[in-house]
């Protein structure tokens, strides 16, 4: 059956439902291939995607090299569980792979199919941890305002936004939200904040003063994105995660990195904790370990963690897909591709050439208050004031990051007031020329009144 553009819209509106797209919106973009950095829809338009879909496609899109992977796997052994004492021969290799990769001690790998999967098992684990201790008191999660932790009642409960809480109550008790490090709006620190260094120092008292009004004993972890993505790409003071690792470890409280985003190469490591020189408890990964060609997501587990968690009956929670062996394969080839290209480093290098790009075509207009990036995370924050930093007000109707999309084909995210670019880690200098020039062209026609 091959259906023509038109007929593959009209289906699309009339069965499926898009996670925030209301019932109103008759536009549709039907993908029908990628290579590289573009894609090509059933009108056949061509994209530059400058998000890697939603925060991953690390290698690019259209490696056959990768589909040939799964093929191979899936003619040989295409699925069975790992439950109990089964497991599958790529499980394995990936694990011991991921364990090598990740700092000391993280040497224990979880495996999920997603994010927001994996968000569920580390809280999870954090409470069964203080529970096979002796613990079974520590049931808070610390967690912080603007974060995001994918949608699963755990994640939802710790984001940040009341987007994911309103009409979903009651939502997962005992989770506590502090205040973000987003250093360009100094504002939330008080008036004293000036510097860095003053915002670390805001956070920490906060920090220690929330713990002691839950009662350190109460509490099981402190989830956090090391640099957190839907929430704006905000990247804390270089002494933020350090410090927060210090008083976590004075009151014996775990530390989950949510790096569903950050890791395999995004911020020029392969963990955010390499670069934040921060070593949490457990790290949560999805989305780049496959680049998104298959889905999987794995946990790293500190051993300390892991002999907790494998005392008496074991760990009592399981996916079925727990370390599917055609995923597991595609994210092995996937890592080879990461570490022969010099991915790591190209992230690093292109992610500067792009914010040298975003920085000089358009730093200068009226409605960019900053360009911020570590590695190929990378955002320009919208504001309707320069001096005073005011949030720019956006028009549901003529968001730019719509208007760039139908202009230029050019395709980036809208994330609280930013626009937020994640490309694939192999972008070109021309594409990134391109992104930041597209950009350029829709942004020099909005008005500080967002029209
Ligand atoms: N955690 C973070 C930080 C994310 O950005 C996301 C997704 O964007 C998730 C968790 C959820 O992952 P998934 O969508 O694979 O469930």
């Amino acid at each position: 059956m091959t259906l023509d553009a038109a007929e593959l819209a009209r289906l699309d509106r009339a069965h499926i439902i898009h996670p925030y797209l209301p019932g109103t919106a008759t536009e549709r973009v039907v993908m029908t291939e990628g290579a590289g950095c573009r894609l090509t829809d059933t009108e056949g338009r061509s994209y530059l995607d400058a998000t890697g879909g939603l925060w991953l496609a690390q290698i690019g899109h259209g490696r056959t090299d990768l589909a040939d992977v799964a093929h191979e796997q899936m003619k040989k052994l295409e699925y069975f569980t790992s439950f109990w004492d089964f497991s599958n021969e790529r499980a394995i290799e990936l694990a011991s792979r991921l364990a090598e990769l990740a700092p000391d001690p993280l040497n224990h790998v979880y495996y999920t199919s997603g994010g927001s999967e994996g968000v569920e098992a580390a809280i999870k684990m954090a409470r069964y941890y203080h529970h096979r201790r002796g613990e079974s008191s520590r049931t808070w999660i610390l967690a912080r305002s603007k974060a995001y932790h994918g949608v699963g009642y755990g994640g939802s409960s710790a984001a940040g936004f009341p987007l994911y809480q309103e009409g979903f109550a009651p939502m997962v008790p005992h989770v506590s939200h502090l205040t973000p490090p987003w250093p360009y709006r100094t504002e939330l620190y008080g008036d004293q904040a000036a510097t860095p260094q003053d915002v670390t120092d805001f956070l920490i008292r906060e920090l220690e003063e929330r713990i002691a009004e839950i009662g350190p004993g109460n509490i099981a972890a402190m989830v956090g994105e090391p640099i957190m993505g839907v929430g704006g790409m905000l990247v804390p003071p270089a002494d933020y995660w350090p410090r927060v690792r210090e008083v976590l470890d004075r009151h014996g409280i775990l530390l989950i990195f949510d790096e569903v985003v950050t890791a395999y190469g995004r911020v020029g490591e392969w963990f955010a904790a390499q670069y934040f020189d921060t070593t949490p408890d457990i790290i949560v990964t999805a989305k780049g370990i496959t680049s998104g060609y298959v889905p999987l997501g794995a946990l790293l587990v500190g051993d300390h963690v892991a002999e907790a968690l494998l005392r008496e009956q074991g760990f009592p929670m399981g996916y079925t897909y727990n370390g599917h062996p055609v995923a597991t394969a595609v994210a092995l080839a996937n890592l080879d591709v990461i570490e022969k290209e010099g991915l790591l480093a190209r992230a690093t290098a292109m992610g500067a050439f792009l914010h040298a790009e975003l920085q000089s075509q358009l730093g200068e207009l009226e409605v960019v208050g900053e360009v911020r990036s570590v590695g190929m995370m990378l955002a320009v924050e919208l504001v309707a004031d320069k001096a005073t930093r005011e949030p720019l007000p956006l028009d549901p109707e003529r968001m730019p990051h719509d208007v760039i999309r139908r202009e230029t084909g050019v395709i980036v995210r809208d994330s609280a007031h930013s626009l937020v670019l994640s490309p694939p880690l192999i972008m070109t200098e021309a594409e990134a020329k391109e992104a930041a020039g597209a950009l350029r062209g829709v942004l020099e026609r909005t008005e500080p009144n967002g029209r």
